[in-house]
């Protein structure tokens, strides 16, 4: 029988993984070929691995450990709560007192009249939570055909049946009998892929008025939201342009439709604002939360709602909620994650300093003859990898052929990059020092000449 232990030999460890644990959104067989890494402690921004190496992690995990690895408060806050009260449920007309002392502390944090909060244990859950609190709202207010909700192509909402069906990836929809009906999905503000001969403001707003047109194509009765993510993440940091927002925040609110604003990526702090829709001057009727509520030190998300959703749904009996809604060791460990994050001025400094510096580097990458755009808000950026820069021209290879090259000379320089498709994608602990900050740029440049190098070598240098 394994046991849990960092002394194992790597390859050891790695076969065991490769024979027993099934990785998400990964070709399994690969493991067979090459180990995964062994990732086996942490601390700041540096993951430190089997073998001792020392790795910047510039993705926070999976863009969710905003307080930075290692952090002892939270660890307390965890074994507090777990001698005093390590698991009871909110169902039956129970509470207990850190969900109480989450729930206000968010309704505090959150805009306008998001006062409301119901909890999952992550993303996905609190999306499909969105998907059946929104279709029960207008079906109580009498409006029961009101039932379609409306995404964007290359959307991220999770990967569980409903929240999959709501993102618009098509290798998710391929697998599994995805998207399931009334959900619909329209086109992505995404200037450099799509955006052709437009400027980057006409085609914002042409991007918006899909939004309408769908409206107006399936009837304003049949609709009950739009969601979205304030700046798409897993679809590649894809950052709309100025004109994209306002106008979709007016035809919301001309159409009688809500609003769900996924901030799974967006929220606490990444955007240099608490929530990604203050940045973006958004009003949401329901924001999804996760990943930095507790920057992944547990498992826990939620959406927060308004007051007028919370007055419908709070008056018939919603029959949906998981065991684990509103764990109270992670609604402990949340708590304590949200002191450090308002305390440190961790938000602030994202708005106010570390995250102008790290925008000033990181749009100096654009200087690289591989890079076509490097864009950035607050501490999520992306940069586009093209043969030809003023054409915007993709490579002739499959998508993300060139990406993943770059990804490989990222990992062999200690540098966690992702790349979706062909773009580089970064998005760091918050506490990201300038020091760090210096590493980063300067990993990701050398990968950049080392991934042009293996490109070139293998003649993929070609505009497609
Ligand atoms: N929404 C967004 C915007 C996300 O980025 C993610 C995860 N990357 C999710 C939802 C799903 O969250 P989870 O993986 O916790 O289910």
């Amino acid at each position: 029988m394994p046991q849990i232990t960092n002394h194992l030999p790597t390859a050891e460890l790695q076969a065991l993984d490769a024979a027993h644990h099934m990785h998400p959104f990964s070709t399994q067989a690969d493991f067979q070929k090459r180990g995964a890494r062994v990732i086996t402690s942490a601390s700041g921004v540096m993951l430190r691995d089997s073998e001792g190496e020392e790795i910047l992690d510039a993705m926070a995990g999976l863009w969710c450990v905003n307080i930075g690895y290692g952090r002892d408060e939270l660890a307390e806050a965890a074994a507090r709560q777990i001698r005093e009260l390590p698991f009871y449920n909110t169902f039956f007309q129970t509470t207990h007192v850190p969900v109480i002392a989450l729930s206000a502390r968010l309704a505090e944090l959150a805009p306008g009249s998001l006062n409301h909060v119901f909890f999952a244990s992550s993303g996905s859950e609190a999306n499909d939570t969105n998907l059946r609190m929104v279709r029960t709202y207008w079906a109580e207010k009498g409006k029961p055909n009101k039932q379609i909700v409306i995404s964007r192509w290359n959307a991220y909402h999770g990967s569980s049946v409903g929240s999959g069906s709501l993102g618009g990836m098509k290798g998710i929809h391929a697998q599994g009998g995805l998207p399931i009906p009334g959900i619909e999905h329209i086109d992505q503000p995404n200037w450099w892929a799509e955006g052709g001969d437009l400027s980057p403001e006409a085609f914002g707003l042409e991007r918006a008025r899909q939004l309408e047109a769908k409206i107006d194509e399936l009837g304003e009765e049949n609709i009950a939201a739009f969601i979205a993510e304030p700046v798409q993440g897993a679809g590649g940091v894809i950052i709309a342009p100025d004109s994209y927002w306002p106008e979709v925040m007016r035809i919301c609110r001309e159409r009688d439709i809500l609003f769900i604003a996924d901030e799974v990526i967006c929220g606490f702090g990444r955007t240099g604002n608490w929530f990604g829709s203050q940045t973006l001057d958004l009003t949401p009727d329901i924001m999804t939360i996760a990943k930095g509520l507790s920057s992944g030190y547990q498992p826990i998300g939620g959406s927060i709602v308004s007051d007028e959703i919370a007055a419908v749904i709070g008056a018939c009996e919603f029959n949906h909620g998981y065991t684990y809604s509103g764990h109270p060791v992670a609604c402990a460990v949340a708590l304590e994650n949200l002191r450090i994050l308002d305390e440190e001025k961790i938000v602030e400094r994202v708005r106010d300093d570390t995250g102008p510096y790290l925008q000033e580097k990181f749009r100096s990458l654009a200087d690289h003859p591989m890079v076509g755009e490097a864009s950035i808000i607050g501490m999520m950026g992306s940069l586009a990898l093209t043969p030809d820069v003023s054409a915007r021209a993709p490579f002739a290879a499959d998508a993300g052929t060139v990406g993943y090259m770059v990804r490989e000379r990222c990992f062999a320089n200690n540098l966690i990059m992702r790349h979706v498709a062909d773009r580089m994608i970064i998005s760091p602990p918050l506490v990201i020092t300038r020091g760090e900050i210096d590493v980063l740029i300067e990993r990701a440049w050398k990968s950049l000449d080392k991934g042009m190098a293996d490109v070139k070598d293998a003649g993929l240098w070609v505009a497609g």
